[in-house]
Order: structure tokens, then sequence, then C-alpha cells
């Protein structure tokens, strides 16, 4: 009977900046590959390329976990058994499993100097490193360390033969061992390649599951070969397709910047909520049994399941993430809502203003996509721009110059006589005024929301927007609209 391993799967990003969502979608697969199985998720940072590193991009990890609902069981902040979980802090344990591979036969070192290198770099012929190291005699090697020559050690691949995986996603893989370089991985200065610190790391952390990205899968023969080596046991792989965007010409290319926001926090910043980003980037790839499409982050730890994942790139439409992102919104309370918009509202209605912004939620949270669209929705409660009297005339409310002059007048005579401005009082009115002209309420409802706003699209209908610009300002809106239709 084969035991049955506790699953372990593991998000290693390196601290190189922002979190693209490719990232957090691997880091969410990991997560969910996990938890579908009663298994541990862990966070281990990948910081030892110190050229890559960015200040604060750690920090950047940490909070993007959170706000995205990705707990880990052990990381660098709260630790675990198979730590330490920040690769710097690891230094030490790389180089003796290196020359285990040098006294096995599956490593050597390799003193080329970096000129050498650099020669050979340039010829026409150039096919990677030429080997020049590999057989060495023991003298010449004695000879070089006794000189203290710096070396790297580097992986000695079979020169035969043929080496083949089966990756979850991508099936079975297959390499001639004769394309594979002889990888370098310790460096001079003893530090090791992730080439080789992703082996000797997820072995020695007990990883069942490795997930990444395609870009990976070239390189898995490799580190195949160097588990072998030890004789470990490989991990399942699950590589995961490239996320496309959508060009203005109807192709798709790699995601980018030129596609529109492609990181978490700045989609966050945009207007998009957490949760809805989730839902949307757990189906860029993956999908579930039926056609369920909103699933909250407990229905997807549930339902996950590794062969729903697809070979094929996912396309990432920013509409689809804005439809997923309406569902949340309208799912909020009005309360939620309303301390959500909240910035938003306070970008174009400062605090001073006597507008009441909780009147805003039920105007607006049915028809938002994206918080980043309310400031613009809003602008016509702050400023009334100029507009044309064409405004109007409606067909569909039976709007004409006309009948805008008469009811215009006749609704702001009724309003100025209103004792409460309130929505009740300020809809019993406009609808009162209609039957006795005996006209259509759109007869009178359009010219009113049209002077009250100077626009023919607006967030809430004509009593809304009177209630909430208050009486003093809706009656001077309502005498423009006069004066403009005399
Ligand atoms: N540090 C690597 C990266 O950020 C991790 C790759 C892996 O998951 O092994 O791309």
């Amino acid at each position: 009977m084969s035991v049955i391993k506790k699953v372990r799967t593991r998000y290693a990003p390196s601290p190189t900046g922002f979190m693209h969502v490719g990232n957090l979608r691997t880091a969410l697969y990991e997560y969910l590959i996990a938890k579908s199985q009663g298994g541990t998720f862990v966070l281990r940072i990948e910081d030892t390329d110190r050229e890559r590193y960015v200040d604060g991009a750690v920090d950047v990890i940490y909070s993007t976990l959170k706000r995205a609902g990705l707990v880990h069981d052990e990381g660098p902040d709260i630790g675990g058994e198979y730590g330490p979980y920040v690769q710097s802090e690891r230094l030490g344990m790389y180089l003796p499993y290196a020359e285990k591979l040098i006294e096995s036969g599956h490593a050597y070192r390799c003193f080329c100097s970096k000129e050498r290198l650099e020669k050979l770099a340039e010829s026409s012929e150039f096919g990677g490193y030429d080997r020049h190291c590999r057989d060495l005699s023991d003298e010449e090697i004695k000879k070089n360390l006794d000189a203290g020559t710096p070396y790297v050690i580097r992986q000695k691949m079979p020169l035969e033969g043929r080496t083949t995986f089966t990756d979850a996603v991508f099936g079975e893989i297959s390499v001639d061992n004769s394309e594979l370089q002889d990888q370098i991985l310790i460096k001079t200065d003893g530090f090791p390649t992730y080439n080789f610190a992703n082996v000797i790391d997820d072995h020695t952390m007990g990883i069942t599951h490795v997930v990444r990205g395609s870009e990976y899968l070239s390189s898995t023969p490799k580190y195949n070969l160097l588990y072998d080596a030890f004789g470990w046991e490989i991990p399942t792989y699950v590589h995961l397709p490239l996320i496309m965007g959508k060009n203005e010409d109807g192709s798709v290319s790699k995601l980018s910047k030129r596609h529109g926001s492609t990181g978490f926090e700045d989609l966050v910043a945009e207007g998009y909520l957490p949760e809805a980003i989730i839902n949307y980037i757990a189906l860029l790839g993956w999908c579930p049994k039926d056609n369920q499409e909103l699933f909250t982050m407990k229905e997807l730890e549930e339902n996950f399941f590794i062969e729903g994942i697809s070979k094929s790139p996912a396309v990432f439409d920013y509409d689809k993430l804005s439809w997923f992102n309406s569902e949340y919104i309208k799912a909020m309370t009005e309360e939620e809502f309303t301390e959500y918009a909240t910035p938003y509202y306070r970008e174009i209605i400062d605090e001073s203003s006597p507008i009441d912004i909780n009147k805003f939620a039920p105007i607006l949270q049915k028809r938002t996509e994206k918080f980043s669209d309310i400031p613009d929705k809003l602008r016509f409660f702050t400023q009334l721009a100029d507009y044309d009297t064409d405004l109007f005339i409606n067909k569909k409310s039976k709007s004409t110059l006309e009948t805008a002059k008469t009811c215009l007048a006749a609704a702001t005579e009724r309003l100025e006589a209103l004792s409460d401005w309130n929505a009740d009082a300020i809809h019993d009115c406009l609808i009162n005024l209609a039957q006795e002209m005996e006209l259509k309420n759109g007869t009178v409802m359009w010219p009113v929301r049209i002077a009250a706003s100077g626009q023919t699209v607006t967030a809430g209908g004509a009593i809304e927007i009177l209630d909430i610009l208050g009486r003093e300002e809706a009656l001077r809106r309502l005498k423009i609209g006069i004066s403009k239709l005399n």
C-alpha cells in the first residue's frame, strides 16, 4: 500500500516589484490545490537574485496575499517546521548538496574564467558552455583549487538518452538529454542559482505539487535529473499557460501594461474588488465541473481540481472582470457600498459640501461596474455644465421645447412651495403635477432632470437628483433651465 502524502504546495515569488495577475493566479492555484485536498500552503521568498531585488516588494507580496484572502500556513512571517522560508537565510545549505553531486558524478567544478566564457559566447557557432572543465583530471582540479581559482559548480548532464516526465496540465514532455546545457548550480560567490535552489528547497520543504508558469516547463527535465541524482521523489508538476491580452486589432499577445492594469494593487486602485479579481482569476485557465461562475473563496476551496486547468493560454478580458465586479458590488450591503465608494465620492464632493453622500448608494450601486467610474458619474452634482436646449427634446417622454417650457415652469413653482424637501415630497409633487396637466409622468420628469443635471444620461432620475442637490441648488438649476428655454 502506498502512503498518501499530505499535499504541500508553495508560492515562491521573487521580490521584484508589483504582483502581476499571472503571479497572483499561480499563488491562487497553489493555495486551492492545497486547500481542496486538506493540504498546506507555504510561502517562500526567493530573494537570492540581488540584481532584481526591489525594496518594498516583500511587503507587496504580504499585503497582496492578505487582501486576496490567500492565507499561508507556513512562511517567513509565521514560521513553520521547514524554515527558514527566505532563500537568503538558507544560503548555507546549498553548497553541501552540490558537493554531494560532485562526489556522485552528477556535477563538476568549472574554473573557466569570465574572459574565456565571454569569448566563447561571441564565437559564431556558440551553442552554450562547451563543457571544457567537465573532464578535468584530479591533478588539474587540485592545481586550480590550490591556486584559489574561482569556480562555479555545473550540473553534468547525461549526453545520451531522453528525460521524460508528465506534467499535470501539459501532459508528457520529453527531451533529448543531449540538448540540455551543463547549467550552473552554484555561482563563484557560493550562492545557488534559481535552477538549483528551487530543487533543494522544494525537496527539503516536502513540497508535493510545484505550480508555476509554463516558462519553466523546458527547464523541468534538468530539475528532474537533479531529483534523480539525489534519489529524491519528483513532485507533481502543474505548469500554467500564459495569460494573454486582447490587442486592438483583435489579435492576442502576452498580457502587458498596454492592455490595461496588470498588477493586483493597480486593479484594486482602479476600483475592482479583491473578491471579484480572485473570482475572475480563478476561472482564467480553470473550468469548474458545471457552468457556475460566481465563487466565494470557500466554494473555490471546495471545488477546485487540477484536471480542470487548461493548457491553452487564457485571455484576460477586462469586460468580463467588470461583470464579475458589478455582481460583487450588487451583492454588497448599502453600508458596505458607501464605505468602499466614499474615497471615490470624495474625489469630487468635498467634506464641506452640503450633499449627503449616503444618498448615492441607491442610485449607483446597481449601475457601478468599477468604483473608479463613480467620480465621472457624479460630476454633474458639483458642476452644472453649459448644455444645449435640444437636450429637452425627447421622443419617448413626449417632451418638446414647448412642453419642456411649460412643465419646467409649473414644476419649479410647485417645488418652490414645498415645505419639506425630500424624495417622497418631490415625487408626490411632480406626479400630481403630471396628472393635473394630463401628461405622461415622463413629459414632466424629462425636462426637470435635464435642467437639474445638464445631461441626458444620469445616475438617478429627476427625483433623486433634486433631493440630493438640495432645495436651493435644485431650484437655481431649474430656473437656469427656464431661462434657457425662454
Ligand atoms: N521565484 C520564481 C519566480 O518568481 C519562482 C518560480 C517557481 O515557482 O519555482 O518566478
